[in-house]
Order: C-alpha cells, then structure tokens, then sequence
C-alpha cells in the first residue's frame, strides 16, 4: 500500500491537498492538517496528484 507523508514543517496550510484529494487530506477542527499516512492501491493515481499540486512540495507518497 502507498504510504503518504507530509513535511510539516514545509508545509504552509494553502489546502490545495485537501481539494485535490479530500478523503485522504483534511483539516481538523483546529485547522491543522491531518491525513492519511496509508492509502489503498486504488487511491494512489489521487494522493500523488495532491503530491504535485502541493506547492511546497511537502507530500511524499512511496
Ligand atoms: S498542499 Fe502542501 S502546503 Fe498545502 S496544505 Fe497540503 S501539504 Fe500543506
């Protein structure tokens, strides 16, 4: 399964994750990101397209 992790301290909070791939990136209540760290095959083509549209390049997906 492919696993996601996101720098956190690159990341600066602009949600185009959360946008491209919801199910997998969200804020929580308190505006922090959460996400995912392991994803179904399936959900791979999703999590790596949020990879290139992050802007500061912070997720990984192996
Ligand atoms: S797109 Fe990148 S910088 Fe923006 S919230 Fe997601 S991980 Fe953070």
């Amino acid at each position: 399964m492919p696993k996601v992790t996101v720098d956190m301290n690159l990341c600066e909070y602009h949600g185009q994750c959360v946008f491209v791939a919801p199910e997998e990136f969200w804020f929580d209540d308190e505006d922090e990101l959460r996400y995912t760290t392991e994803v179904p095959e399936n959900a791979r083509a999703r999590v790596e397209k949020a990879a290139k549209a992050c802007p500061q390049l912070a997720i990984k997906v192996e």
